[in-house]
């Protein structure tokens, strides 16, 4: 539920592509009629996985958008992946350009989209690309930014990986959160349709990015969803994403000053325990040091791989036991034993680790 004075996400709806004049036009009907939406998507060239997929409808489906937009007096956005595909929705009248992400990962296709805008203010969203590198969406930001064009924003549609159990792209929210860091002038966006790839998990990962502050939402709607030429798993009717956004609960950034005194001091106990993790793990750093000096003693390898199979093995069981996942376990214990490793070289080798410290 959407509560009274507190901010709500600007919402681009529609569907993944345009498929015919009138899809498109339906689908704007009861996007106007269940939604308040402030822009209208629709993908007119779709770079698809493999080559005999439905690739888009063209050209002609650029007026079937701008027609949809202007009768729900919305703007409209479209994906464009080369320089022709960028003119030809500019002189079409779509609104906003967005940079998908199969080109921002090509800084020479981001390169040719940013100069043949290069002299208009035509507003660019751009999607992360498909792999978890934050330098290379942002240097995609600054190549628009060189070109002049300012007003421009950052979607979050997670990252490619083979075969993930839950997501279609995985979300790797600490990019996003990162991202926020660099470009704090840069309004972020998520899109829950293209992270999830099937529509039970919209809402869920929609709520997680209005609580992890994101400021809209692009989520793919379709006036019969199992009947879309694309992506038809993660397409919603008008009328459900209506129901989704009403289910959003959207919390306050700000806090009143009671609340700031209490968060103040649960933050300060978290600090304090901050501290005493990394006083343990110097000492547990210090612990790994003696053990390589009675390796280098006895001409032992650093690496005893049954004794670490069997520790990693005791941590793991112990994980619900403490409340926490697996996944987390293994990563502190890899993270741990890495840093270990590190020290342990630092005794047993001491000329090499100097080289190795003065190469990096
Ligand atoms: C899309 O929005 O339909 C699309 C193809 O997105 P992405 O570039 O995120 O795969
Ligand atoms: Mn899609």
């Amino acid at each position: 539920m959407i509560r009274e004075g507190n901010r709500r996400p600007v919402l681009i709806a529609g569907p993944c592509s345009a498929e015919t004049e009138e899809q498109v036009m339906q689908t704007a009907q009861e996007l106007k009629q269940f939604c308040k939406i402030d822009m209208l998507r629709a993908g007119i060239w779709k770079p698809r996985t493999r080559p005999d997929s439905f690739e888009g409808v063209g050209e002609v489906g650029l007026e079937w958008l701008v027609n949809a937009g202007k009768f729900m007096g919305v703007p409209t956005t479209t994906e464009v992946a080369n320089a022709k595909h960028a003119e030809q929705a500019l002189k079409a009248g779509v609104d906003v350009l967005w940079i998908g992400a199969r080109t921002t990962v090509n800084p020479f296709a981001v390169q040719e989209i940013a100069d043949a805008l290069n002299g208009t203010k035509v507003p660019v969203m751009i999607k992360n690309p498909v792999n978890p590198d934050l330098e290379l969406w942002i240097g995609a930001f600054e190549r628009f930014e060189k070109a002049g064009l300012n007003e421009l924003s950052a979607i979050h549609r997670g990252f490619s990986v083979y075969k993930h159990p839950k997501y279609r792209n995985v979300p790797n929210w600490e990019i996003p959160i990162a991202f926020r860091e660099r470009m704090p002038h840069i309004p972020l966006i998520c899109d829950p349709s293209h992270i999830t790839g099937k529509r039970a998990l919209l809402q869920e990962v929609s709520q997680k990015a209005m609580d992890l502050n994101f400021d809209g939402l692009m989520i793919e709607s379709h006036r019969d969803p199992d009947a879309a030429w694309s992506d038809a798993a993660q397409q919603l009717t008008p009328e459900n994403l209506s129901k989704l956004i009403e289910n959003l609960v959207l919390r306050s950034r700000e806090l009143s000053d009671s609340a700031q005194e209490g968060l103040t001091t649960l933050r300060e106990k978290i600090s304090i325990l901050d501290d005493r993790l990394f006083e343990i793990l110097t000492t547990r750093m210090q612990m790994s040091e003696e053990v390589g000096s009675f390796k280098q003693r006895h001409n032992i390898t650093i690496l005893q791989e049954e004794h670490w199979r069997k520790v990693i093995m005791s941590r793991l069981e112990k994980a619900a036991d403490y409340g926490l996942t697996e996944k987390f376990v293994r990563s502190v214990m890899d993270a741990i034993h890495q840093e270990s490793i590190r020290h342990q070289i630092r005794v047993m080798n001491p000329s090499l680790q100097q080289n190795h410290e003065k190469k990096s």
